[in-house]
């Protein structure tokens, strides 16, 4: 194989994280294609971050275009869409191009009990799921799975709350039930290098949702007057900036988490690339997660120009995106592809 960055691209669903991923291939000298639809296309045109686009009619027909992907060398970096659409077991079972990342993670990390025992056994701080409604002794959110959007989540307090507000849904089977968390929400994200071993901070997010993050302009009266329905629908994020003590623990719960996933089955190399913590800060500061993304994720969408942390760490602008070019770029140079293609 060749260890000349002008013999390979990096590929990707032009949605999601694409501007990011696309301009720092570019910056790293590596050739980027965003493959988009018609109605998809305008963003990647106008802020012209791909070196090629490649039209299909819907991202669901990736597979027909994955035979010029493999001709270009292209690397694929799945993102969130990428994921959705593609589904994590068909990319596990059918993607032949190469693809950045360990496949037998991003099933472990879609399914929300697989998840779990992942991040039990990293021994992090999860919110306790209650088998049934009758155990319910406190504030908890009902998620149903699926939801977009956390789209008809609800939150109860007791049983029979329970009982009255879960009479309104159609299919109510598949859903947990989980202890509500009141905190701050908090989204970490980090870069494991596969070729150095090294976990990275590289920024923090909150998310902006609609309509959550509005309820609280009017008073309280008014929302129940209006008979509002609390919808986590994520229209953005926001930047963070933790309290810098924080740091020693987000480091450790990071590590942590990879050094669990070198046991998880159907991914013998474990977790490495850009991932993120989901969870909540309460105010006795304890980090309560309650997912995990194996991915690359919308929160780091704000740094295109780098964080804080990775202006610290780099001294030179390093997007989420250009951290992945950077570490395919160190691997092709140095003839370790096959240690970061999963
Ligand atoms: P994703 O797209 O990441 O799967 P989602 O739309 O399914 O997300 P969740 O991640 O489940 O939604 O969360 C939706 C909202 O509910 C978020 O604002 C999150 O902060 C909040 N939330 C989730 N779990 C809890 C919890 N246990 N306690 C308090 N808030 C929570």
């Amino acid at each position: 194989m060749s260890n000349d960055i002008k013999d390979f691209a990096i590929a990707t669903l032009g949605s999601h994280t694409a501007l990011q991923i696309l301009k720092g291939a570019k910056e790293e000298g590596i050739k980027a294609i965003a493959i988009c639809t018609k109605e998809t296309r305008r963003p990647y045109d106008s802020f012209d971050v791909a070196d090629e686009i490649i039209e299909i009619d819907s991202f669901e027909n990736f597979f027909e275009i994955e035979k010029i992907l493999m001709e270009k060398n292209a690397i694929v970096i799945p993102h969130g869409s990428f994921v959705s659409y593609l589904g994590p077991q068909k990319i596990n079972d059918n993607l032949k191009a190469m693809h950045y990342g360990s496949k037998g993670i991003l099933i472990w990390e879609s399914d929300r009990s697989m998840e779990r025992v992942w991040l039990q056994d990293a021994g992090l701080n999860l919110p306790r799921i209650y088998q049934t409604p009758e155990e319910i002794d406190g504030p908890v959110i009902i998620k149903f799975h699926g939801a977009k959007g956390g789209f008809g989540y609800f939150i109860a307090h007791s049983p029979a709350e329970f009982h009255e507000r879960i009479k309104s849904f159609k299919d109510p089977d598949d859903y947990v039930i989980q202890e509500y968390i009141v905190g701050v929400p908090m989204y970490v994200h980090y870069f494991q290098s596969a070729l150095t071993g090294e976990l990275e901070i590289m920024s923090f997010d909150k998310r902006y949702e609609s309509n959550a993050d509005s309820i609280g302009r009017i008073a309280a009266k008014d929302q129940l007057d209006a008979g509002i329905q609390t919808s986590y629908t994520i229209t953005g994020n926001i930047p963070i900036v933790v309290r810098e003590s924080m740091l020693p623990m987000f480091f450790k719960i990071g590590e942590d988490v990879v050094a669990a996933s070198k046991k998880l089955e159907g991914a013998p190399k474990g977790l490495y690339g850009p991932f993120c913590l989901e969870g909540i800060i309460d105010p006795n500061l304890n980090f309560r997660v309650f997912e995990i993304s194996a991915r690359i994720v919308a929160g780091t969408n704000p740094y295109t120009n780098g964080s804080p942390y990775t202006w610290l760490k780099y001294n030179e602008p390093m997007s989420t995106g250009r951290r992945v070019a950077r570490e395919i770029k160190t691997a092709i140079q140095s003839g370790r592809l096959q240690d970061i293609l999963g």
